[in-house]
């Protein structure tokens, strides 16, 4: 990996560098939260922030989005036009990108190959920067409190100074256009060491770190814990909006008037809406709330491990900051945590 330092009074430049050629989203204050959003001016971004509501996912998988359009007069098909802007995502924490490289590992599979995603990636430049965990950060417990590969560029507060981390030919070019940049000295990377270890000891204690979650989930498969989560549970979804990881879509024909044109989209879905896994013919194989909150628990902490070894979690807390009645994976390390403890009685 190359290292080099910056000034964070550098950093004005690199952004007003970046805007010469892309759109610049990176996390801005929204009252008393932060949101990812477009950007025109540095001063805008609030680069100390503790997390954003939702997750850049957005970026590379729209909420709504057109797959082609049709017109059935003429029984004719638009082909798939790429209208991707260049795009780069300033200021996204370690969680996250190790979130986009999780639906880069899907939407990428080789089987089955998403253009639509795949052109939004190959627009976007990715700008990480180092973060202080907040108090339902568990990034640690999954693997993703480093992001090694997925950026372009990696900020890494050090004191007044930045060591940054390349990681793509295109945007080290840029910093070493915009920046007055030097190599990193010994004190550097002590400084960054020091940096690691203390934020290595600001995670929050109480949430547990707990082994062989895999083994526990299907253990306790049929444990009355899922009953009470779902009895709790509002099938609202917002646990899956939010989500850096959460690729859920469904497809769906949208008319225009006259019934003679229209486009087809995807749009965000989610497995804790209860018609999620409704079927032809009317039947759901998860008709309860308690099914589709331990059916969402399982991909994050033990089926996507098994696929593509690695936890789909990347314990960025935002789902128990957004549900409105606690449910997230920090209660599920909990349950294992009281579960272990009641065995050891
Ligand atoms: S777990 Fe919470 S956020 Fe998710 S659908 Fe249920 S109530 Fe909504
Ligand atoms: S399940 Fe919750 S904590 Fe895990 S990545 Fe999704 S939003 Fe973050």
């Amino acid at each position: 990996m190359l290292y080099r330092v910056i000034d964070r009074a550098d950093v004005p430049s690199l952004v007003a560098a970046f805007m010469e050629r892309y759109e610049v989203v990176a996390p801005v204050r929204r009252g008393e939260k932060y949101v990812f959003a477009a950007v025109s001016d540095f001063d805008e971004i609030a680069l100390d922030y503790p997390t954003t509501i939702a997750s850049p996912k957005k970026y590379f998988l729209p909420a709504t989005e057109t797959l082609f359009e049709f017109d059935a007069r003429e029984n004719a098909v638009t082909d798939y036009v790429d209208e991707v802007r260049p795009r780069v995502l300033f200021g996204v924490h370690a969680c996250d990108i190790n979130g986009i490289m999780n639906l880069n590992s899907v939407f990428n599979d080789p089987r089955y190959p998403d253009p639509y995603y795949r052109a939004h990636q190959d627009a976007t430049l990715i700008v990480g920067v180092s973060c202080t965990p907040g108090d339902t950060c568990f990034c640690h417990l999954m693997d993703s409190e480093e992001a090694r590969p997925g950026y372009d560029l990696f900020l890494n507060a050090i004191g007044e100074a930045f060591l940054v981390s390349i990681g793509s030919v295109t945007a080290a070019n840029i910093l070493e256009g915009a920046c007055d940049v030097r190599e990193a000295t010994d004190a550097d990377r002590a400084a960054f060491r020091a940096a690691t270890r203390a934020r290595q000891g600001a995670f929050n204690g109480a949430i547990p770190d707990v082994q062989e979650i895999p083994m526990l989930m299907d253990a306790f498969h049929e444990d009355g814990f899922w009953d009470e989560l779902g009895g709790r549970c509002l099938s609202c979804n917002a646990c899956a909006s939010v989500c850096p990881t959460c690729y859920c879509f469904d497809i769906r024909d949208t008319l225009d008037p006259g019934a003679e044109t229209g486009r087809r989209e995807r749009v965000w879905d989610g497995c804790t809406s209860p018609q999620f896994a409704m079927v032809a013919g009317g039947h759901n194989f998860r008709p309860t709330a308690a099914e589709r909150v331990r059916h969402r628990m399982y991909h994050k902490l033990n089926g996507f491990l098994a696929t593509h070894d690695r936890s789909l979690c990347v314990g960025c807390g935002r789902c128990a900051a957004a549900c409105k009645v606690g449910i997230s994976p920090i209660e599920v390390l909990k349950f294992f945590e009281r579960k272990g403890a009641d065995d050891g009685e």
